[in-house]
C-alpha cells in the first residue's frame, strides 16, 4: 500500500515549528486588539455566490477556486479570501458600526504550488466598516506596519496606490480602454481578446507583453477627482505623519475587483520578487451594497502567514522558541506519584510532563532533559516508603533535596517563582 501524503499544495506543520505559528499570532491579536479590533470567526466554505459578487471576472473567482456540489445539491465553494465572508457575516448580523473586526484562517485557491505559493494557505487580517475617514486607511496600514515590526522583521517595503470610486473610475476606465485598445497586438494572448472584460488586470498581468504595455498606460492615481486626490493625500500624508514609509505604486490594481480609492501591498524585500507579498489590502467602499447589504463604506487587510514566515527566516528573525515544560516527574516506584504529582502540579498553573510505560530511570530522566524543564520531581521506592519527592534542579549545581510529598507543589512554586 502506497504510503498516505498531504495533498499537493498543502503541508503539515508540526512542534516546534508550529511554535512560531502559535507566537506569530498572538503577536497579531495583540497588535489589533490594541486598537479596538475583535476577533470574528466565519465558515470556510460559503455558497459559492458569495464569492462570485466579488470577483466573477478575476483569476481567483474564475479559475482557482475549489467550488462543488454538496450532498444537497447546494453550489459551495471554500474560501479561497476572507473579506468577502466578512461582509457576508456583517450583511447577515449587522453589527453597530463602526465595527472592527480581526481574523486568522486558512484559504483555498488552486494554483501552481510552489515555494509561497500553496493550494491551502492561512492570513491574518483585518476588516473595518463604518467610516469613510482617511485616517482609518491610516490606522489599519500602521496595523499592518507595526505587526511586521513586533516580529522583527526591518526589510518590508510598503506600495500604495488608489484606485479611485465611482466618480473617477468610469472616466479613467474609458481611458485606459482607448488606450489598450490602441495598443492590442502588443498584450498578451490571453489579454488581446479579453482586455474589455477588466482592462484594470492588465496593469497587473505578470507577462512581460502586457508588463510593457502597462508601463506607458495612464495611471489613475493621475486621474483621481476631488473627493479621492484629498482622500489620498490625507491617507498618505497620515503616514508621512506616523513615519512610515510608503512608495508610491501606480500599478498595484490587487486580485480582486472590489476595491474603491487605497489599495495597498507589503513586499518582502528578502524574498525572491515573484512571491515577495507578505500581506495586501484596501478599501472596498461600494461591497457592502454590492453584496446586497446597506451602503457602509470598509477597508482591511490580509496578511499570507507562510510567506511571513519565510520573511522571518530570511531576515533571521522569530526563531521558533523551545517547547517546555517546567517540572518533569520522574517515577521509577510504579508510576503512581507521577500521575498524582503532575496532576496535583499542572491544578497549581506549573506546567509538568512526564514519562509513560515504566521507563527505565535513565531513560526517564534523558526524557527530562530533552522537557526543557528546569526542575526534575524524583520519586524511588525508597521516596514512596518515606512520603518523599527529591527535588532536583536541571541545570546549575543540580543540589538536589527531598521534600515532603504534601509540600512539594508549594516548594516548586517558591522555586519557579522568578
Ligand atoms: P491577496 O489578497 O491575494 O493579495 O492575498 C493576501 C496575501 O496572502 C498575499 O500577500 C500573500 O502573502 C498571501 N497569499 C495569497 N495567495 C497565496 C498562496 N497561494 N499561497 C501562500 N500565500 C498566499
Amino acid at each position: 500500500m502506497s504510503e498516505l501524503r498531504h495533498p499537493i499544495g498543502t503541508f503539515d506543520v508540526l512542534t516546534p515549528d508550529s511554535r512560531r505559528w502559535e507566537t506569530l499570532v498572538g503577536v497579531f491579536a495583540r497588535v489589533v486588539e490594541g486598537a479596538g479590533y475583535g476577533l470574528v470567526l466565519t465558515p470556510t466554505f460559503e455558497d459559492l455566490s458569495v464569492f462570485q459578487r466579488v470577483g466573477a471576472s478575476t483569476d481567483i473567482v474564475r479559475k482557482e477556486m475549489y467550488d462543488f456540489e454538496d450532498k444537497g445539491g447546494r453550489r459551495i465553494a471554500l474560501r479561497p479570501e476572507m473579506t468577502a465572508s466578512v461582509v457576508r457575516a456583517y450583511i447577515q448580523h449587522r453589527p453597530t458600526t463602526p465595527w472592527k473586526a480581526w481574523y486568522v484562517g486558512s484559504n483555498f485557491r488552486y494554483e501552481s504550488p510552489q515555494a509561497g505559493r500553496y493550494r491551502e494557505f492561512h492570513q491574518v487580517g483585518i476588516e473595518a466598516f463604518g467610516a469613510v475617514d482617511a485616517d482609518l486607511d491610516v490606522e489599519v496600514i500602521a496595523l499592518g506596519w507595526e505587526f511586521y515590526r513586533a516580529l522583527g522583521l526591518r526589510r518590508i517595503q510598503l506600495l500604495v496606490n488608489s484606485l479611485g470610486d465611482a466618480t473617477c473610475r468610469p472616466p479613467y476606465r474609458a481611458l485606459l480602454l482607448e488606450y489598450l485598445e490602441g495598443r492590442r497586438d502588443d498584450l498578451c494572448d490571453e489579454h488581446r481578446e479579453r482586455f474589455a472584460d477588466n482592462p484594470l488586470r492588465i496593469l497587473d498581468c505578470k507577462r512581460p507583453t502586457c508588463h510593457a504595455v502597462a508601463a506607458e498606460a495612464p495611471k489613475q492615481v493621475e486621474h483621481l477627482c476631488d473627493g479621492c486626490a484629498t482622500h489620498f493625500a490625507r491617507t498618505t500624508g497620515g503616514l508621512d505623519s506616523l513615519g512610515i514609509p510608503w512608495t508610491l505604486a501606480t500599478d498595484l490594481v490587487r486580485g480582486l475587483d472590489y476595491y474603491t480609492r487605497t489599495t495597498f501591498e507589503y513586499a518582502g524585500l528578502a524574498l525572491q520578487s515573484a512571491q515577495n507579498a507578505v500581506g495586501g489590502g484596501g478599501r472596498y467602499d461600494g461591497l457592502v451594497e454590492e453584496m446586497g447589504g446597506p451602503a457602509t463604506p470598509g477597508i482591511g487587510f490580509a496578511l499570507g502567514v507562510e510567506r511571513i514566515l519565510m520573511a522571518c527566516d530570511a531576515e533571521g528573525t522569530l526563531p521558533s522558541p523551545p517547547a517546555t515544560v517546567d517540572v518533569f516527574v520522574v517515577d521509577f516506584a510504579g508510576g503512581s506519584a507521577a500521575r498524582d504529582l503532575t496532576a496535583q502540579l499542572r491544578s497549581a498553573g506549573i506546567r509538568a510532563d512526564r514519562a509513560f510505560d515504566g521507563r527505565s530511570p535513565k531513560a526517564q530522566f534523558k526524557s527530562a532533559d530533552r522537557s526543557g524543564a528546569r526542575l526534575a520531581l524524583v520519586v524511588g521506592p525508597d521516596e514512596e516508603a518515606a512520603g518523599t519527592v527529591v527535588v532536583r534542579p536541571m541545570a546549575g549545581d543540580r543540589q538536589q533535596r527531598p521534600v515532603e510529598r504534601h509540600r512539594v507543589v508549594a516548594e516548586v512554586s517558591r522555586l519557579l517563582a522568578p
